[in-house]
């Protein structure tokens, strides 16, 4: 007899997974099915090497697949796959060192979201995190290293001047403090424990906003974690200003809804906080004052008034005194400097930046020795940059930069140091700038070829087959293409090792070749997809891209996706023409079969080769 089937349940949708160093705690971002997350998820233990892995049963996985790689650390890589697509079981393996206790990890359910916590703390923690950064493609959203950066505590000499001020701040760390987050959702998992997120996962480099309320007259965001922005900008009809925070998640109690900022009617400004990615929460408030709006920081970066700066009682930000005691540069490349305050006390800061200047305010520093700052700064890449003693406010430190200068500002873990990053952007190179010195220039008939992936980082992998192992291999032979027709190469692995894209990018900005060629291999969750295409993101890269596309449709018998501009990292942050080619489609069995095949690979390095000569020569008669 033929039974009914079963109806299938909606999947539940795993958006994202996330880590935060300080607690050992791995985020996975769920949205859940009708029917709720499975109740019996559960670890199983692995040896050799050490790990676990859980399955998320009637789950699919949003975009790639996922992988964290810590070094320094007892956990040594967490990874979430899409399992299997029938039935849809999505798995995430922890491997830890060998020797660690995996019994004491937990898995918790905090709002309908999976959190992996592991006792005691396996990761070490950096003495800066990020307050504010521009460079979001650097995120570890898919694929990260982490190393345990080496910053040394700066020498603080103690000149203890505290006077107490208003009690803005401590009000701020106070609601911070009694902010819970409730997880009875009626769910039992298998191994879940019971959370108090606030006293027990004090998260470093992720934030939960749990809350967001009306404080002398801003919007107070309050939550777990260290807050971070992305971004500041604004929007027209009606006029409202935005503000993203990376690596957020937003409690789904308060998504969306609207507060009114004067609820006595003195003004008609609302504010709304959205999960506006996976990944990232957005702020948005609907003001006609919207230039006016600033971020300040808590001295301890786990809370945020976003406030209108005419509303905004400086004085009421702190009850300690602050004094800048040391300024420290650094040269990190000719476009990157590296600059690091250091105060008496913890500081409250605000970090705006529009396009043509950065200034911070650090609202509680009181004072700072002129003649020593003027001595680090000169000849420096912030030879540029002003102090200035504002009465009621402050001290304000400024420079003039440029709209496609990358900001990064990080704050240390005691509040007591503040470091700012600035890398220049490719087009404020000039004369006048005092971050680039003579731009190199590039190497004629030099190419850096960028095979994808390598060491702990995969790539795709489908039945055993990893990409990083075909891109590696395809590469190798465009190589010695070239270098039998006396062209210089450079590769950024020339084995099975792992290569940050940032490590990437530095090699060839330092190798400074003509072009830069990046090679992957595609997948896709459906099976179906197949074909090559070519990616590139400048302009200036388009006619490369163009010419080893051609070679590369005329050389194979695959489909045709075509040009592509995408904002890979590589391609980028590169300077000269650069481009990313995708050679084929590793979740296509065809095709898997086809791309393992030494006639396929040495049509593909064909193909390549024959493109990046055509190109070289074509600019040489230009
Ligand atoms: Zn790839």
């Amino acid at each position: 007899m033929q039974g009914f089937a079963p109806v299938k349940a909606e999947p539940s949708k795993v958006m994202s997974m996330n880590y935060d160093l300080s607690s050992s705690v791995i985020f996975l971002n769920i949205l859940e099915s009708q029917e709720g997350l499975q109740k019996n998820l559960k670890f199983s233990k692995l040896e050799n090497p050490n790990r676990i892995y859980f399955d998320i049963e009637n789950a699919v996985l949003i975009g790639d697949k996922q992988q964290l790689i810590f070094d320094k650390s007892k956990i040594k890589e967490i990874r979430l796959s899409q399992f299997t697509t029938d039935p849809d079981v999505v798995r995430g393996v922890i491997t830890f060192e060998e020797g660690f206790d995996t019994a004491k990890v937990k898995l918790v359910n905090v709002n309908g979201n999976i959190v992996i916590r592991c006792v005691p703390i396996a990761i070490n923690n950096d003495y800066f995190s990020p307050l504010y950064d521009e460079n979001e493609e650097s995120l570890p959203y898919s694929s990260i290293k982490v190393n345990s950066q080496v910053v040394q505590k700066v020498e603080i000499p103690q000149s203890a001047s505290v006077k107490a001020y208003g009690n803005v701040i401590a009000d701020i760390q106070q609601a911070f403090e009694n902010s819970t987050l409730s997880n009875s959702d009626g769910k039992s998992y298998d191994s879940v424990v019971s959370v108090d997120l606030s006293s027990n996962l004090k998260l470093r480099t992720r934030y939960y906003i749990s809350g967001y309320y009306l404080k002398n007259g801003g919007i107070l965001i309050n939550g777990s974690g260290q807050i971070a922005v992305s971004k500041m900008f604004y929007l027209d009809g009606p006029k409202r200003v935005v503000i993203d925070l990376p690596n957020t998640f937003v409690d789904k109690s308060i998504r969306n809804k609207e507060i009114k900022i004067c609820p006595d009617g003195s003004c008609k400004d609302t504010a709304r906080i959205g999960q506006f990615e996976y990944n990232k929460a957005r702020v948005v408030i609907t003001t006609d004052d919207a230039e006016k709006y600033i971020p300040v920081f808590s001295a301890d970066a786990q809370s945020m008034l976003f406030i209108n700066a005419d509303k905004l009682n400086h004085t009421d930000l702190a009850n300690t005194v602050s004094n800048l005691a040391k300024t420290y540069v650094r040269k990190i490349d000719n476009k990157t400097g590296e600059l690091i305050f250091s105060f008496t006390e913890p500081v409250v800061q605000s970090i705006l930046r529009n396009d043509n200047s950065l200034n911070i305010y650090l609202f509680n520093v009181k004072s700072y020795n002129e003649p020593e700052l003027i001595k680090t700064l000169q000849n420096s890449q912030y030879k540029d940059l002003t102090l200035s003693l504002l009465p009621q406010i402050g001290v304000k430190a400024s420079m003039e930069i440029n709209k496609d200068d990358i900001v990064k500002v990080d704050q240390s873990v005691d509040g007591k140091a503040i470091r700012m990053t600035i890398k220049r952007g490719v087009e404020s190179v000039s004369s006048s700038n005092p971050f680039i010195t003579a731009k190199k220039t590039a190497i004629k008939g030099k190419i850096v070829l960028d095979p994808g992936h390598g060491g702990s980082d995969y790539g795709a992998i489908r039945e055993g087959i990893n990409e990083k192992d075909i891109t590696l291999d395809i590469t190798q032979r465009v190589a010695s293409l070239l270098k039998s027709k006396g062209y210089k190469v450079a590769l950024t692995r020339t084995d099975d090792t792992y290569v940050s894209l940032q490590e990437r990018v530095d090699f060839s900005e330092n190798e400074t070749p003509e072009i830069f060629v990046s090679i992957h291999v595609n997948s896709a969750v459906a099976t179906e997809p197949k074909g090559i295409e070519t990616h590139y993101y400048h302009d200036f890269s388009k006619d490369l891209a163009n010419t080893i596309h051609r070679h590369l449709m005329k050389e194979i018998d695959t489909k045709d996706r075509g040009l592509v501009k995408s904002k890979f990292y590589v391609i980028n942050h590169t300077t000269v023409p650069a481009i990313l080619v995708e050679t084929g489609f590793i979740s296509n069995d065809e095709e898997r079969a086809e791309l393992v095949t030494d006639s396929r690979k040495k049509k593909t390095a064909k193909a390549i080769a024959e493109g990046i000569i055509e190109y070289i020569k074509s600019q040489q008669t230009k």
